[in-house]
């Protein structure tokens, strides 16, 4: 019946005819328990505000204008949401910290799992399918060398609603000048905004390094700059899977954010230690959020 109505909306037939054919619509889809609406009962009504008049008079061009209002705040209410989704924004009080947990009270099996150095060729996509299996949402700190590497890759761990940091073009340890701090940060920045749409204010200054420049430049912007609190140490090929899952098992607590890398060289092992991770932890009774999410725990009093 809304369909009809819609459409005939839509038809910019006017607004007694459409009023006539609802109140045929009503009685045609009355059940016998149901009392017939009695035509002097429908007619008049006074219309409520914003609510589409049945019998008023209401031209073409009225219908029309009322359509393109609603359909400008459905467009206004959409933009907002991919605003904020795409931006990943965290509370005030983090912006311009360098923080490696969250401190919860209540929230305290929320934990977050961070991934490093990608997107990558096949690593990352494997990630991605443990991660859709598993239903959790993660945080992936990218290279901005790697996003130009690996586009449509990027572009997959955006749609799939992961959260996105900064971890500068060139991932470089050394000291450097501020100009050198901020080319680093601001091209990665650019890519990210080129190829996958998106503006972060996560940020992880490579190695975890804070004194080479780098993370006071981002602090001064305003971003967060993320560590972590569990090392995986999947960087380290001489160990096995096992020995990722141990880390990070054995180091584990509320509010903790763990690193691990989807990229950066052959990280086969870690696709391997991941699902023994998630699932060893789920039954440990913790559950994954993303950074910006967790933060927001952590200010809401969670
Ligand atoms: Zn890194």
């Amino acid at each position: 019946m809304i369909g009809i109505f819609v459409l005939l909306v839509s038809s910019g037939v006017s607004g007694t005819v459409t009023g006539w054919l609802i109140r045929s619509v009503l009685a045609a889809n009355s059940t016998p328990h149901e009392p017939t609406i009695a035509q002097d009962q429908v007619s008049p009504v006074r219309p409520a505000q914003n609510m589409m008049p049945f019998t008023a008079q209401v031209s073409g061009q009225q219908v029309h204008l009322l359509q393109q209002q609603q359909a400008e705040r459905s467009a206004k209410a959409a933009a907002d949401a991919e605003q904020q989704r795409l931006t990943y924004s965290v509370p005030k009080q983090f912006q311009g910290v360098t923080l490696q947990s969250a401190q919860l009270k209540i929230a305290r099996d929320a934990i977050a799992l961070t991934f490093d150095d990608g997107p990558w060729d096949t690593t990352t996509d494997q990630i991605l399918d443990i991660l859709a299996q598993e239903g959790v949402k993660a945080t992936f700190f990218w290279v901005g060398q790697a996003v130009q590497n690996q586009p449509e890759v990027a572009r997959r761990v955006v749609n799939a609603g992961h959260a996105i940091g900064n971890h500068t073009m060139h991932h470089r340890y050394d000291s450097m000048s501020a100009a050198d701090a901020a080319d680093e940060i601001e091209t990665a920045a650019q890519v990210f905004q080129e190829v996958a749409g998106i503006r972060t204010k996560l940020f992880r200054p490579p190695g975890g390094y804070l004194n080479n420049g780098l993370a006071d430049y981002a602090m001064n912007q305003g971003d967060t700059v993320v560590t972590w609190s569990v090392a995986s140490s999947d960087t380290d090929s001489t160990r096995d899977a096992q020995t990722y899952v141990h880390n990070v098992l054995s180091t584990i607590k509320p509010g903790g954010i763990v690193l691990m890398h989807d990229g950066g060289g052959d990280r086969s092992k870690t696709v391997e230690a991941l699902p023994v991770i998630i699932r060893s932890l789920k039954a440990q009774g913790y559950r994954f959020v993303t950074v910006p999410e967790l933060l927001r725990l952590e200010s809401d009093g969670w």
